[in-house]
């Protein structure tokens, strides 16, 4: 747990990327969860995926935008991302990157002329949630966008006490979720800290996604909870095409591969470009094993 939260305060410092990317090692452990540096490389990637039966969800690295004049750079770049994204992928965003810190408004203004590109292409837009210091601002964007719009899908964390409370309310209002753990460091008073009560929130949070939530999609690598939903939609009768389990790319490909090969959807997370730092970080947080790998091979060299 020390290393972990060690791990994501560090993923807030970016000027460690520079002394990292030097390392061929560092370069290499870098590769094996971002898609490449430009959207050329994450579509060749999406197309590679759709090949074997697996969707894509394209998200442009980088967050915490300091002007409107990123924001509005980002804007762009995300247009040209979904001229491209044909029927293989959707969007993944995070509001930080469109202006969320700088003017909520503006941040608006910028995700509706997204979601009404994504409309066009008949495509969709997936918006991530970050810390909990955004966890309000970015319901309200998604609320607005879905009833604008239609095509839009949240992500909740089930690390966060409140996020039973918001599962409800957006399955009422019939806005489809994307139910993940969750990857940022959290004081106690929002969110659960030991890692089986994140577990166990899931498992119910999981349940009620199924029965009441629109497209539900579960995004987790974690065997035993992605083998008790598997189990749970046979025992409602729902077809596997009715859900959607949602992975990051270069993580339990095994078990994306047996997803597939039982005829549920599958969706990857394929992050690109060159503000990796603070995602990298946060997958190293995830399992202290790949910062192992990482320091065994740095002093190996
Ligand atoms: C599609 C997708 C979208 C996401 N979007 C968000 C978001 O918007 N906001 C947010 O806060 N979080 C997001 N996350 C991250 C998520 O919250 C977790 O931090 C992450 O998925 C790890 O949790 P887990 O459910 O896989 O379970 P865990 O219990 O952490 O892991 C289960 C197993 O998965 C494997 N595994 C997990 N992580 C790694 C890793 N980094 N390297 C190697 N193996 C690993 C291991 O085998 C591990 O035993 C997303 C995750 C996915 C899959």
């Amino acid at each position: 747990m020390i290393l972990r939260n060690a791990l994501l305060f560090l993923s807030r410092q970016a000027w460690l990327q520079r002394p990292l990317a030097r390392s061929r090692v560092t370069r290499r452990l870098v590769a094996r969860f971002i898609a490449g540096e430009t959207l050329r490389e994450a579509l060749a990637v999406a197309d590679k995926l759709y090949t074997e039966g697996i969707l894509s969800t394209l998200d442009h690295l980088g967050e915490h935008v300091t002007s409107l004049a990123e924001a509005e750079a980002s804007c762009e770049h995300s247009l040209d991302a979904l001229k491209n994204l044909r029927n293989r992928a959707t969007l993944s965003i995070k509001l930080t990157q469109f202006g969320l810190d700088i003017s909520a408004e503006e941040c608006l203004r910028l995700t509706s002329i997204l979601a009404d590109a994504a409309r066009a292409a008949d495509s969709q837009i997936e918006i991530d949630m970050e810390s909990s210091a955004h966890t309000q601002a970015t319901l309200d964007v998604v609320r607005h966008l879905h009833a604008c719009y239609g095509n839009v899908r949240a992500v909740l964390q089930a690390y966060l006490y409140r996020t039973e409370a918001d599962l409800e309310s957006l399955c009422r209002a019939g806005i489809p979720v994307r139910l993940c753990k969750g990857a940022y460091h959290e004081p106690p008073e929002v969110a659960f800290p030991a890692k089986r009560a994140v577990d166990a929130h899931y498992r119910k949070l999981g349940a009620i996604l199924l029965e009441r939530g629109v497209r539900p999609a579960f995004a987790t690598h974690d065997e035993e909870i992605i083998r008790d939903l598997t189990v749970r939609i046979g025992e409602r009768g729902l077809t596997p095409s009715s859900v959607e389990f949602q992975m990051l790319y270069g993580i339990r490909r095994d078990l994306q591969r047996d997803l597939v090969r039982r005829g549920f959807p599958v969706r990857l997370y394929v992050p690109y470009g060159s503000a990796w730092y603070p995602y990298f970080m946060r997958r190293l947080a995830e399992r202290p094993a790949n910062l192992l790998f990482l320091l065994r091979a740095l002093f190996q060299h």
